[in-house]
């Protein structure tokens, strides 16, 4: 193995990428070897034998020249010749070790004599090792290389740890930067978080005031209503053999109207008291029992459409008795409104899915035309005129009831006979 071989040979292995990455950056670089002579043929004959290590060989003929390049360049190693006029390599030594830059550079004395005061002298001026006249090339290359091995190994090392360093402080600023960023993040959700109560507690408030004044509006407006009723009665009956025909008819249409008016304000009273209600309180209703009170209330006109109504696996659920009665009115009562040329057939069932109760409301009526479907459950949206007498708010309340108790409601239908409302209620 050549010594060049042994430099080659112990450079530090990359392992993975980063290494690579790193080792690509931190190309070891041609290590400096300063020779040192007095006489150029022994510089000559340094240079031959050393030539063969591959790196830079820089040559001095005297201690002052040495200083020199010392002061602008880094060396791996120093060859020195003690035996110099004006300047032995023992004071070029010293004065080397002197300066910051050179203090643990490697000196090695070249020398003829092999005394201790020699040796002793050499290792107080700072030499590491001696080589001795004449001079066997195996021994200088070999103690070279060392020298030169260890200063690339450092060199390279060093270029490692400044490489780490600002890798560390780019990680450290990245780090910093994602701090801010979170704060700032954090920041801005509190400030919306603020935005959103402030914005919630606004319009609950205006809700609150809508529902009053909903709740007002139709519950005083009836007292009025009710006196334009009775007197508009007393006047048909006091004055009856004074009023013509026409006079009739008019007070006709004014008690007409008040019904109407009547029907509006108690469908609006209804529905602003379900907007009013705060807690739900949930028990046990037997749906079945809910269907034969509608058919009570609902008798006369049964009777008098000849409807006929079926029903099926009616199941008990956790509701609202009073809610429930509501919604199955309102579906049965539409579907006997809104019958086709035949007399309203309707059939009332349950179906258990999943984690939920689908109840059907199907008939044989009018139908709805798809594009109608959602508008329907919208407060006072009607499709039909006053030859159907309503206001339009009897499927918005039974909406507004399923989905306080999490439920769903739609319609299915299309525009031929026959309509099949459908709403959930949580098992
Ligand atoms: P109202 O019956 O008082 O007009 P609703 O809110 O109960 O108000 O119904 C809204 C509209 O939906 C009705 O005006 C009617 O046009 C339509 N509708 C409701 N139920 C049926 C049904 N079973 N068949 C056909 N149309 C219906």
């Amino acid at each position: 193995m050549t010594p060049k071989e042994g430099i080659l040979k112990t450079m530090p292995l990359s392992a993975g990428s980063e290494a690579r990455e790193m080792s690509a950056e931190t190309q070891p670089q041609k290590a400096k070897i300063l020779l040192v002579d007095d006489r150029p043929a022994n510089l000559l004959a340094l240079e031959a034998i050393l030539e063969d290590l591959g790196q830079d060989l820089v040559k001095a003929t005297s201690g002052k020249e040495a200083l020199r390049h010392i002061l602008n360049d880094d060396f791996a190693v120093i060859l020195l010749d003690v035996n110099m006029p004006e300047m032995d390599g023992f004071e070029a030594a010293t004065l080397i070790r002197e300066r910051e830059r050179s203090r643990h550079t490697p000196i090695l004395f070249v020398t003829a004599h092999k005394d201790d005061e020699h040796l002793f002298r050499g290792y107080y001026a700072g030499a590491v090792d001696f080589l001795y006249k004449p001079i066997n090339p195996e021994v200088l290359r070999s103690k070279v290389s060392v020298f030169v091995d260890l200063s690339i190994k450092s060199d390279l090392l060093q270029k490692h740890a400044t490489m780490l360093e600002t890798r560390n402080s780019e990680l450290e600023r990245s780090i910093r930067e994602r701090q801010r960023a979170e704060d700032e993040v954090r920041r801005l959700n509190s400030e919306l978080e603020r935005r959103v109560k402030d914005g919630t507690a606004e319009l609950l408030r205006a809700n609150e005031e809508l529902r009053q004044f909903g709740y007002a509006a139709s519950h005083d407006l009836r007292e009025p209503l009710r006196t334009v009723a009775s007197y508009t009665q007393l006047l048909g009956r006091r004055y009856a053999d004074k009023l013509d025909d026409e006079a009739r008819e008019f007070m006709g249409y004014i008690t007409d109207s008040v019904h109407r008016m009547d029907s509006l304000l108690s469908d609006l009273l209804a529905y602003s008291y379900q907007l009013n209600v705060r807690e739900q309180v949930l028990s046990t209703v037997d749906t079945e029992a809910v269907l034969q009170g509608v058919l009570m209330n609902l008798d006369s006109s049964i009777k008098e459409t000849g409807t006929e109504i079926t029903h099926a696996g009616l199941p008990e659920v956790q509701s609202d008795f009073g809610q429930l009665v509501q919604v199955f009115q309102n579906l049965v009562s539409n579907s006997i409104k809104y019958h086709g040329p035949d007399s309203p057939k309707i059939h009332v069932s349950a179906e258990e899915k999943g984690e939920e109760w689908v109840f059907s409301f199907a008939d044989n009526g009018l139908g709805i035309e798809p594009r109608y479907h959602d508008q329907i459950f919208g407060i006072f949206k009607r499709l039909h005129g006053r030859e159907y007498p309503g206001t339009g708010i009897g499927l918005a309340l039974c909406k507004r009831i399923v989905e306080r108790q999490d439920g769903r409601i739609w319609v299915e239908s299309e525009a031929g006979p026959g309509s099949t409302f459908k709403f959930t209620l949580p098992k």
